[in-house]
């Protein structure tokens, strides 16, 4: 069993409780106007644009080589590879041609180097929930060894459909982008609807390590978002840290990127807000 692989970072300790090894899957179901890695978005079409550019030649389409690769439409060759990130800069169509088709021993031979140093993973993406399968045999693998499986999520899968996923994931990092459902379709061409359903199908199984919100005013709805997690998990706030996570415009490729970052005054008066709501555990990022 294979999944598309954009990054492995061994060693990261902002991707969930301790040192984890992230694990980022390339595709996303959304497309978030604020993305800051738009280039996880969308599986390669084999366009052939960034491999004109690449100024090393380290990158090649299948056809050339007269190679029959299920998959992948373009060679990366990674010991040509100089990580200009010139081939990113230049897609159109919100991929990479640095993916690496793995299967799940090849994903769990990269993390075991890191065992001694890490208490568990974080696979995020793109949308990593759009491997169910993928994710359940690679977290039964992982837990085998003590380490602790969580996932890092848009909510937009339904993951009360994959019961032998939750059975073996330990918690979920959600992002909810916005309460109102005109709200988050401008900012993401998605509905919030199963968003909405996963919060409290995981606060209910005390799955929900944290719970997110970009702030950015007025593209997200903030005070909206706060006061409806709040409504619709009432009894669950103590358990997970609600992030408010204010918006920043590095990597991002819509008009937002001009946008400046809400002030600490502005994240203070949410965070009072996120108080009055109820919840314990908030931080601002
Ligand atoms: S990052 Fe690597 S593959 Fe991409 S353009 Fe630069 S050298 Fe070529
Ligand atoms: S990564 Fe982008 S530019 Fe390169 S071949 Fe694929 S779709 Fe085209």
């Amino acid at each position: 069993m294979r999944a598309p692989v954009n990054k492995i970072i061994p060693l990261s300790v902002v991707d969930g409780p301790g040192n984890r090894t992230s694990v980022f899957l390339q595709k996303c179901n959304i497309a978030c106007a604020y993305c800051h890695n738009p280039e996880t978005q969308r599986m390669c079409t084999g366009c052939g644009i960034c491999v004109e550019k690449c100024p090393v030649q380290a990158l090649s389409l299948v056809q050339e080589k007269g190679r029959d690769l299920e998959g992948l439409p373009v060679i990366w060759d990674e010991k040509k590879c100089v990580q200009c990130d010139t081939c990113i800069r230049v897609c159109p169509y919100f991929s990479s041609p640095k993916i690496h088709l793995m299967e799940v021993e090849e994903v769990f031979s990269e993390i075991k180097k890191n065992l001694p140093f890490i208490r568990g993973i974080t696979v995020s993406g793109g949308e990593c929930t759009l491997y169910p399968e993928f994710l359940t045999e690679l977290f039964t693998q992982v837990r085998a060894e003590g380490l602790t499986c969580y996932i890092d999520s848009n909510g937009c899968v339904d993951f009360s459909r994959y019961p032998d996923l939750m059975d073996v994931c330990d918690k979920v990092m959600l992002d909810v982008k916005a309460w109102d459902e005109n709200v988050f379709y401008s900012l993401t061409r998605s509905s919030n609807e199963t968003v909405k359903k996963n919060l409290i199908y995981l606060a209910k199984r005390h799955q929900l390590e944290e719970v997110r919100i970009v702030c950015l005013e007025p593209e997200v709805d903030v005070e909206a978002v706060i006061r409806g997690i709040a409504g619709s998990v009432r009894e669950h706030l103590d358990d997970f840290t609600l992030k408010l996570i204010a918006f920043r415009s590095h990597g991002v490729r819509t008009a937002l990127k001009d946008k400046e970052m809400p002030s600490g005054e502005q994240m203070e008066k949410w965070r009072g807000i996120a108080v009055n709501c109820g919840f314990s555990n908030i931080r601002i990022v």
